[in-house]
């Protein structure tokens, strides 16, 4: 996403409030005398600035988090866990808060909010079991006298760099296990909503999480080049676009590290003939609408096969105006402002594109009021229908609150469209035909699928990660496979030999 760079005098920027680094346990402020802009995407206000990161500060984090290391690695399981349940208490206690943050820099709604909370704090609970969860393995008396067992370890710092979209619960998508495994964690966050980082960091160290542990560095593509590069840091968790995803996880591999780097999504909604409408049609207008469209399971497009087409259609146009757009500070709000204006108006481009190729526009975001009047970075809900598969708005991921329609006559069909898009992030089927939905499951190329549920974002206790160009690496985000990626594996073969019996053999060790 590229950011908006609004015009705004060099003196009222000074006047503004500042989001600087958290190393160490404290803010520091960046010396580079780089700034980028940070807004109110409901007036379109600048409200603060956020520093960008020199090659000195990520120096600084990075020993930082070196420093902090060794004690936190060998800090006991019991404590770790404690201070998890500690940090869990304290995002609880400060959900209000928290949530009033993501609002007033992402713009969605402080329902959505507190919803991106909800689901965050889900992973720092997971986190919590880190006694059970890194457990090994023991096998006694694998040859006579000879005990094998395995232990799971710590990397060391490992970095988090994260997109706009959720500022709180990506990040604790990431650092809730990689710190209770016992490493010290470096987060990047989006310039565009940065200071929820600084808040959470504040709140870890109120609730005793050692200094160094967690630490915050803004910036832009330097810092991630910096961490991406840098030889202290042994692992690299990301989340953004497909480009960023690829570049970051070639960089980080070719570098030594581990890199799980998850991308960009274009989800499909395949709708079988048997579908119940009314519940359809609201899954779409959720799924698709929710949040504007910036989340990486939205609903992107709706694949109807074969006669359900014009009745969905007419149901979730009937739905349309119920979306009600506004601030998303009002309590009547369900949908907020895009991101930025330059996301907005990249948005609201598909809109035209679309119709200059010659899908139909059922609904045009750019007719809401607030699109024309308001200085927010609004845009009301869109519906294209009669999408093709060599259309921009088809094959692009949008993100934002723009629903595509493609027809196809056959279920066949649609898992094949489904199949060869770009991106294998989520999917969905919607049908009353249980047989069907099981051989969706079975065939479809897709990392995270629902049956009747549009959104299928796993639970904390799985793990979340697409497939084909939504995830570069071996590995999924949070649950066990998250674990798995911030520790190694370490096993022991141990003998407590009787000295009587000790001789020189030459040859391969066998049991016995
Ligand atoms: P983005 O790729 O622009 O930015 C993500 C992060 O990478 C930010 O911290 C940014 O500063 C940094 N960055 C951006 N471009 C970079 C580059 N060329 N080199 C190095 N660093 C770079 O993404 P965004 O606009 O903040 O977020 C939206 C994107 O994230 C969408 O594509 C969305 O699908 C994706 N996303 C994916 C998931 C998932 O789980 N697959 C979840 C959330 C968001």
């Amino acid at each position: 996403m590229t950011q908006t760079m609004e015009p705004q005098s060099a003196a009222a920027q000074a006047n503004l409030p500042r989001v600087s680094h958290w190393i160490n346990g404290k803010i520091v402020a960046s010396t580079s005398g780089q700034s980028r802009p940070v807004y109110n995407p409901a007036t379109g206000q600048q409200t603060k600035t956020v520093d960008v990161a020199s090659p000195e500060e990520i120096e600084l984090a990075v020993a930082a988090a070196k420093e902090a290391f060794p004690k936190w690695r060998a800090t006991s399981l019991s404590k770790r866990a404690d201070t998890l349940f500690r940090i869990r208490n304290a995002f609880d206690s400060h959900r209000d808060e928290i949530g009033a943050l993501i609002t007033a820099e992402h713009g969605k709604v402080l329902s959505d909010s507190a919803g991106e909370l909800a689901r965050g704090i889900e992973n720092i609970e997971y986190a919590c079991g880190v006694p059970q969860l890194q457990k090994g393995e023991f096998s006694e008396q694998v040859s006579t006298g000879v005990d094998v067992y395995s232990i799971r370890q710590p990397l060391g710092v490992v970095a988090g760099i994260t997109p706009f979209n959720f500022p709180a619960m990506v990040p604790m998508w990431m650092f809730g296990n990689a710190i209770a495994t016992g490493n010290t964690f470096i987060l990047k966050p989006s310039t565009v909503d940065p200071s929820v980082s600084i808040y959470l960091a504040q709140l870890m160290q109120e609730a005793g999480l050692p200094d160094g542990v967690f630490n915050v560095l803004q910036g832009d593509r330097v810092a991630v080049s910096g961490l991406t590069e840098h030889p202290d840091i042994a692992a690299i968790s990301f989340v953004g676009s497909t480009p960023a995803a690829r570049k970051i996880y070639e960089s980080g591999t070719r570098a030594g590290k581990r890199v799980q780097a998850l991308g960009g999504a274009k989800n499909h909604m395949i709708v079988l003939p048997d579908a119940d409408i009314g519940l359809t049609a609201d899954a779409a207008v959720s799924a698709g609408y929710g949040s504007a469209g910036e989340r990486c399971m939205a609903i992107a497009t709706i694949v109807t096969v074969g006669d359900i087409h014009d009745p969905l259609i007419e149901a979730i146009k009937e739905r349309l105006p119920q979306v009600v757009i506004g601030d998303g500070t009002d309590p009547a709000s369900l949908m907020g402002p895009l991101v930025t204006r330059t996301h907005r108006d990249k948005v609201a481009s598909y809109i035209e594109s679309g119709k200059a190729q010659g899908a139909t526009i059922v609904a045009d975001g750019r007719e809401h009021p607030l699109y024309k009047d308001s200085d927010g970075f609004y845009l009301g809900v869109s519906l294209i229908d009669d999408v093709t598969p060599d259309m921009d708005c088809y094959r692009d991921e949008i993100f934002g609150p723009v629903l595509t329609v493609v027809k196809v006559d056959t279920y066949e069909e649609a898992v094949t469209l489904t199949n060869e898009h770009e991106f294998g992030n989520g999917t969905a089927i919607f049908t009353r035909d249980g047989g069907a939905a099981r051989q969706f499951q079975f065939d479809i190329d897709v990392g995270m699928v629902g049956i009747n549920v549009p959104i299928p974002v796993p639970v904390s206790y799985y793990s979340f990660g697409g497939w084909r160009a939504s995830l570069f690496g071996d590995s999924h985000m949070y649950g066990p496979e998250g674990v798995k990626f911030y520790t190694k594996g370490k096993v022991i073969t141990s003998r407590w030999p009787d000295p009587a019996t000790s001789e020189i053999n030459l040859g391969f060790p066998r049991t016995k």
